[in-house]
């Protein structure tokens, strides 16, 4: 079973990202900063993906980016952030910091699969095999 999570200071996004994942097969935890995903990260577990808010409080999605890079026990997470489109402008930063995807508020659970197929990362076509 693939397995992602979801970081977001929003409890309605991480429940509206959280209900898509499993739809297609996912397991899924939650954090609601980028701190907390640290921590959350700490357990030894491997996630295929992280789904990264790009504004937090605590600790931001840039700075959670910088830091799962900086560390080698989480080179084969994906990291897909998530941004508004007042942080349109962001997309940059956030890709040189080392995300790979990005998606933009609001997105369509449509888009979010095919986000996830982009990176190799199961979709609904091979998620309900
Ligand atoms: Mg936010």
């Amino acid at each position: 079973m693939p397995n992602a999570l979801v970081i977001d200071d929003s409890r309605a996004m991480r429940m509206l990202i959280g209900d898509a994942l499993r739809g297609i097969g996912y397991s899924v935890d939650e954090a609601e900063n980028g701190s907390a995903a640290i921590f959350r990260l700490d357990d030894g577990v491997s996630r295929d993906v992280a789904l990264v808010d790009w504004n937090m409080p605590v600790m931001n999605g840039l700075d959670f980016i910088r830091t799962v890079r900086s560390d080698s026990r989480f080179r084969h997470m994906r990291l897909l952030v998530i941004t508004s489109e007042t942080e349109a402008g962001q997309v940059m930063n956030a890709l040189a910091a080392g995300a790979d995807e990005y998606l933009m508020k609001p997105f369509s659970r449509e888009t979010l699969i095919s986000k996830l197929e982009m990176l190799g990362l199961q979709g609904l076509s091979s998620g309900t095999a």
